[in-house]
């Protein structure tokens, strides 16, 4: 074993996989990493020292798992195929800092797994390659959680890196930009090519950074009618907000009543969704709960 080289080089992950017989599954998103400075992106985006710690989701055979341990205090891997446990118990064997759990992460309770893993450290990230096809029900699950993270940097598709940053007014933004940016303030770090994960993924990817806020950056009175309001506003893109919001909160007759609550939260009927600010959706949301308009 060549540690220098590290798990991320094509020949080692080669080596690994060969030894112990080990065959992708498309359905799990397994696309391995195998490009050193693609992870030291990653790694550095984190920002880890010895006094914080590090959750990764999807280690796979630990190539970023790796260099967590050499960044972080503590480490601990969430991952759901079986097959890959006693590869990483292999590979991860000379770091004594890192704790493997087998487990679909989506149902993982996060508060008790923090607690008892994350014994020193002050701060935790975390950092990942996640599964595409769980990108949003797991970063979704980690914001919603309020769990105690400084930031979270994770490769994830391109185009859900640009909806997750988006600003009002483009075709990207909808109710995920504002849900992500309700709780975090995103930032790109970089585009990825699929030529640095075998096997290649069919669509590009871009390392995003999380960095989580301590308190979101408008005043919502009930987190739950926000976001149903922000959803329903968006369910058909192409109509106005006043046709959006009136199939899902107002009857026939309802009509100048809602117009003139728009007006009062300073929104024109004939805008779309994506024009309006999270500013305004929660002064709308104000407005509703008022109202009792549910
Ligand atoms: N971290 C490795 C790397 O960068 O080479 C592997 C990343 S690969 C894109 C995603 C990993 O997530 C795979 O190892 C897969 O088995 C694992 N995974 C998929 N669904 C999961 C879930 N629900 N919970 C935990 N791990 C999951």
């Amino acid at each position: 074993m060549n540690d220098r080289e590290g798990i991320a080089s094509p020949k080692r992950t080669k080596e690994i996989i060969a030894k112990h017989n080990f065959s992708f599954k498309k359905s799990l998103g397994q696309n391995f990493l195998i490009d050193q400075n693609i992870l030291n992106k990653i790694v550095e985006a984190a920002d880890l020292a010895p006094n914080k710690g590090a959750l990764e989701i999807g280690p796979g055979i630990g190539a970023l798992t790796e260099k967590l341990a050499l960044g972080a205090g503590e480490v601990a891997a969430i991952e759901i195929d079986r097959r890959l446990i006693p590869i990483l118990k292999d590979v991860l064997g000379p770091y004594g800092n890192v704790t493997v759990r087998e487990a679909d992460v989506l149902k993982v309770d996060l508060k008790a797994f923090f607690e008892e893993v994350f014994v020193r450290s002050e701060k935790v990230s975390v950092v990942a390659n996640l599964p595409y096809y769980v990108t949003t029900p797991i970063l979704m699950k980690l914001l919603e959680e309020k769990l105690p993270l400084e930031n979270i940097v994770v490769m994830i598709q391109k185009e859900v890196a640009e909806r997750m940053s988006a600003s009002p007014g483009g075709k990207e933004y909808g109710s995920l930009s504002i849900a992500v940016q309700y709780y975090s303030e995103p930032e790109l770090v970089c585009i990825v090519p699929r030529t640095v994960f075998i096997p290649q993924p069919n669509v590009e990817s871009a390392v995003i950074r999380l960095k989580v806020r301590e308190k979101p950056p408008v005043d919502v009175a009930d987190e739950e009618h926000f976001f149903t309001l922000v959803q329903a506003s968006f369910t058909q893109r192409r109509k106005t907000i006043a046709n959006n919001l009136k199939a899902r909160y107002f009857s026939q007759e309802g009509r100048e009543r809602m117009e003139s609550l728009l007006a009062e939260a300073g929104i024109e009927p004939s805008r779309r969704a994506e024009t309006l600010s999270m500013e305004e959706y929660a002064r709308l949301s104000g407005i509703f709960i008022r109202e009792e308009i549910r």
